[in-house]
């Protein structure tokens, strides 16, 4: 008889279990765009009786999901455990880092087909074939990728590879870059160009699947002893695409069938595509045998994003929306987002989202307030010295002025600006901030932020100037 704790121990891993799996079914069904847009943040408070209750982070997003997923929700947790007949939405739980986290696991049992023309015709191939191709996104086509410096190089070779696969040069094609920067989006562009081009060339078969999944299935297929299946239907494909390769690091047999499929298919002239978070150089890890074969192709990467192209990206998917969104309100995201175009387009869908339902126009304001959560997670960290530095920089006083002794007006005031913008912009408490300052005591720091606080309310130019450093401070 298990004790209390066991079974409570037991209880919770069978949750977390049914958790990630209703959150994996719904993460398919939707779409990873919406997926993250929506309901990434949403976390697991508890369960009473027949009642799971849910959080989310903001109201806007507990409203949101409860109109568009709540009986989805329900019916999934009551397929998972027919004892639960509601699910509640409330708002809650912390905000989460807004960078991917680990993903739901416990792939879907059944997967949708891929649209059409994802894949080579279905009727003419065995099964196991059949999901060689996962779903590929309708929106990640060339049209779709907006060109820019840090994206060109990367962009011209994946055209050139769906135009000419397995020529000379380009075979593999290796992209490389950071999260969110479009190296699944390119590698599903090469995939529809191939499978829909048109023209007399013959049907091109393509096979793309995330390095998770080739393995999930190569692990399957040990287990079922159908590895040879496995080898044959993958060494039968006239492309082969293999996404985040840096998942099979570690994963030393898996690595070994990856090295050898991706030499049978080479040999017989067929294109590989592969996408990484690093250089073939940078991952170590990998095989050596198989680093080299992999940078002998092409190797593009794909550079973090500038303001210009940030910008360019939210115009073409503000236009494809056809919601106007005024251009402050994207130099603002472009402004704050910067790291990862995948969450900048979170952004935009949620304001674009935000504007149809309640029927009003996109403004800095609602910006704001609809973004305020992911707008928080992005908030650039100030330090205390970058504050110093900046108002000593603007009222022309020297640096260590802000730690001396010296009481005189000029440098004192500047100096109190300097302990209030601390206050307001950093996490430090009044005595670190205080300590920063030439060991300064807390009510020092505490009489700035007052005195600072009520000169900013008496006269609005000295406010502005505050106000202006504030935004420099943050921007
Ligand atoms: P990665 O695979 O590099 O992590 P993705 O290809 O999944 O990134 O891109 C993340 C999201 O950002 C996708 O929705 C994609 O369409 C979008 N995206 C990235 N770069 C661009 C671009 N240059 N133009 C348009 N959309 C882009
Ligand atoms: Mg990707």
């Amino acid at each position: 008889m298990p004790t209390t704790t066991e079974q409570d121990l037991v209880e919770t891993s069978q949750l977390a279990a049914q958790w990630a799996r209703i959150r994996g079914r719904l993460q398919h069904e939707v779409g990873e765009v919406e997926y993250r847009t929506w309901l990434r943040q949403m976390t697991l408070a508890g369960v009473d009786g027949d009642e799971v209750t849910v959080h989310l982070p903001t109201r806007f997003l507990r409203d949101w999901v409860r109109s568009r997923y709540g009986d989805r929700l329900s019916a999934l947790w009551h397929a998972e455990s027919p004892m639960i007949r509601r699910v509640e939405i409330r708002v809650g739980g912390n905000i989460g880092p807004i960078a991917p986290l680990a993903e739901p696991v416990a792939p879907p049992p059944d997967p949708p087909p891929a649209p059409n023309g994802a894949a080579a015709p279905r009727e003419d191939r065995a099964d196991s074939r059949g999901d060689l191709t996962a779903a590929l996104d309708q929106r990640f086509t060339f049209d779709g990728f907006v060109v820019g410096k840090p994206n060109e190089f990367a962009y011209a070779c994946a055209r050139r590879v769906a135009e000419r696969p397995a020529s000379p040069g380009f075979n593999p094609l290796f992209l490389y870059g950071g999260v969110g920067l479009g190296k699944t989006h390119l590698m599903h562009a090469i995939a529809w160009e191939l499978v829909s081009g048109e023209g007399a060339r013959r049907p091109v078969s393509v096979a793309y699947m995330s390095a998770e999944k080739f393995m999930y299935r190569f692990i399957a297929a040990i287990r079922s002893q159908a590895t040879m299946e496995f080898k044959e239907t993958l060494r039968s494909v006239d492309v082969l695409m293999i996404d985040d390769l840096q998942f099979l690091i570690g994963k030393d047999n898996t690595q070994e069938e990856f090295f050898h499929t991706f030499n049978a298919l080479v040999d017989a002239g067929r294109q590989i595509v592969v996408s990484a978070d690093k250089s073939p150089s940078d991952l170590s890890g990998l095989e050596d045998r198989l680093r080299t074969r992999l940078g002998c192709g092409m190797v593009a990467d794909l550079h973090a994003t500038t303001f210009e192209l940030r910008i360019s990206i939210l115009e073409s998917k503000a236009a494809r929306a056809g919601v106007p969104v005024p251009g402050r309100v994207m130099e603002f995201l472009a402004h704050k987002i910067t790291s990862n175009v995948r969450e900048l387009e979170g952004a935009l869908n949620r304001l674009i989202a935000h504007a149809n339902l309640f029927g009003r126009p996109v403004t800095l304001e609602t910006a704001q307030e609809v973004l305020h959560d992911i707008l928080k997670a992005h908030d650039r960290r100030v330090t205390i010295e970058e504050i110093q530095r900046k108002v000593a920089e603007h009222y022309n006083i020297r640096l260590t002025d802000m730690s001396s002794a010296r009481r005189a007006r000029a440098v004192a005031r500047p100096r109190q600006i300097a302990m209030f913008l601390a206050k307001q912009l950093t996490s430090r408490s009044l005595p670190e901030i205080g300590r920063k300052f030439g060991n300064r005591d807390h009510t020092t720091v505490m009489h700035a932020v007052s005195r600072i606080g009520e000169l900013m309310e008496r006269d609005g130019s000295f406010a502005e100037d505050v106000e202006l450093l504030r935004r420099m401070l943050e921007s």
